[in-house]
């Protein structure tokens, strides 16, 4: 099947403190009509740097090497290219979707949620009708209302909503629930999903939480230090993960402890791409690391029906259930417990920061 969305060696450059920096290396992925695709990472991994590149959503002063194709057309970084191959790109981004992480801060604090509904051209009857099914009682009301009279799981319904008036074919959800409670989250989630199921539209959707995104998602990417590390279908990825990186979240989920116990970690902290060392990104954490894998980068090489990227991946691969193995090496704690199958895993925050430590990593 043709992608809807196609990264092709994607890299990305930001300023920042008077100099440049790299937060995205080499991403390329696909995602096909009506795939939901999860995008895993911890803090600085580039995944919201990855779709802010989608929508041409980067710092000014930005560089993006590699192609976005959306559609079979280019999507070139806003700004570039001759007038027509702008309008072009104006017109492909009005068919993709973006739900921000915390919809405060990205609706006008003036502005009546009906008036930042309808400002695209819909009629305010159809944004009410959205507004009920994403849950909103008497929406008519709502409508009136000002982004400080709704909660933060209302007003991330009136997003949710607001996308989803615009009939997009691929929407990008970028930590679409880590500023609610996890009762409003998984609210959230299924309705998000069961929305976009009945529209047949195409999902990226990017979380910190494995388990999570591989609960609703048909495929996984795990990112880190700005590269994708293993790209695998959800079932897969959680019952035979293959990459130590994936295999080290897996291990450090809380699970189905029933007493408190010290929880495994990947020693170190995550690092961002311009932090990353030659060679393997991931080699400063790894529990695996040899001499060499400081000395090549790794390329992501198709197996076992996903992508993974470790040049070490057939000598540690064991087959189906390798995973629940996995040590994590200095830092494991006793009373530790791998492979289960339920719990919260990886990082907290988006991919926009530069990474803060271990914790984060392990929680
Ligand atoms: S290439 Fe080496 S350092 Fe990198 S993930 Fe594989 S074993 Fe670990």
């Amino acid at each position: 099947m043709t992608p809807l969305l196609r990264l092709d060696e994607v890299s990305v450059t930001i300023p920042a403190d008077g100099t440049r920096r790299r937060v995205v290396t080499d991403i390329t992925l696909d995602v096909a009509p009506g795939e939901a695709l999860g995008v895993v990472g911890e803090s600085g991994s580039g995944k919201s740097m990855t779709a802010r590149t989608v929508m041409g959503l980067l710092p000014r002063g930005s560089t993006v090497a590699g192609t976005v194709r959306f559609d079979g057309h280019d999507l070139p970084p806003a700004g570039s290219g001759n007038r027509a191959q702008r309008a072009r790109t104006v017109t492909a981004r009005r068919d993709i979707g973006m739900i921000f992480q915390d919809a405060r801060a990205h609706l006008d604090p003036r502005q009546r949620v009906g008036d930042f509904m309808t400002e695209t051209g819909a009629s305010a009857r159809a944004a009410a009708e959205l507004l009920d099914r994403v849950g909103i009682d008497d929406p008519l009301r709502r409508m009136r209302d000002r982004p400080h009279q709704l909660s933060g799981g209302m007003l991330q319904r009136v997003m949710i909503a607001s996308v989803l008036l615009a009939r997009p074919r691929l929407i990008l959800a970028d930590e679409p629930t880590t500023a609610l409670d996890v009762t409003t989250q998984a609210d959230v989630v299924s309705l998000l999903d069961e929305l976009r199921r009945e529209d047949g539209t195409a999902l990226v959707f990017i979380t910190h939480d494995l388990d999570l995104a591989a609960a609703f998602c048909d495929r996984v990417a795990v990112m880190y230090a700005g590269c994708l590390q293993e790209v695998r279908g959800a079932d897969l990825l959680l019952t035979a993960p293959l990459h130590p990186y994936t295999r080290g979240l897996l291990a450090s989920r809380p699970g189905g402890r029933t007493r408190a116990a010290r929880l495994p970690v990947i020693p170190g902290r995550p690092l961002s791409a311009f932090e990353a060392p030659p060679g393997c990104a991931f080699a400063t954490r790894c529990a695996h690391v040899v001499d060499r894998c400081r000395e090549t980068r790794p390329s992501l090489t198709a197996r076992h029906g996903g992508l993974v990227r470790c040049d070490r991946v057939a000598e540690l691969d064991t087959g189906p259930g390798a995973g629940a193995g996995y040590d994590t090496g200095p830092g494991a704690g006793p009373g530790r417990e791998t492979g289960t199958a339920s719990g919260v895993v990886a990082g907290s925050g988006s991919g926009s920061g530069t990474g803060t430590g271990s914790a984060e990593a392990t929680r």
